[in-house]
């Protein structure tokens, strides 16, 4: 797998917004946003996509969802967001290093 954008944003080799990091995620305003609050939650492991998972990466997949309302939380998404994987080219997968959307700001309907 080549680096992706995600991975060059992660070596500061191009700038981005960042509003969290740990030792296994980052998270950074998306640069074309779909919502008032629209960030991405990305593990510093560049696994390609949900289809790509290994039974190592669980750990890694935990820690995202359990920072996801953390994250909603530090940005005042009080009353809900939303999250989305998008996987593979008919899942309108744009960039090729696993991540999940974070929405918030407005109400969403099923799109
Ligand atoms: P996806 O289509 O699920 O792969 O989502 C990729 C997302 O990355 C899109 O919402 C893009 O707007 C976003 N994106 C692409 N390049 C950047 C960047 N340099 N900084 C922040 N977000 C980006």
């Amino acid at each position: 797998m080549t680096d992706s954008i995600f991975t060059r944003i992660m070596a500061k080799e191009i700038p981005a917004d960042f509003v969290y990091e740990d030792d296994v995620v980052i998270c950074i305003r998306d640069i074309a946003p779909k919502a008032p609050v629209h960030v991405l939650l990305i593990p510093r492991k560049p696994i390609q996509s949900l289809a790509h998972l290994s039974d190592e990466d669980s750990e890694i997949m935990a820690h995202m969802m359990m920072t996801i309302p953390k994250i909603a939380q530090q940005l005042g998404l009080k009353s809900g967001f939303r999250t989305i994987i998008n996987t593979g080219p008919d899942g309108g997968q744009e960039v090729d290093h696993i991540h999940f959307h974070i929405l918030g700001g407005r109400k969403f309907g099923f799109e």
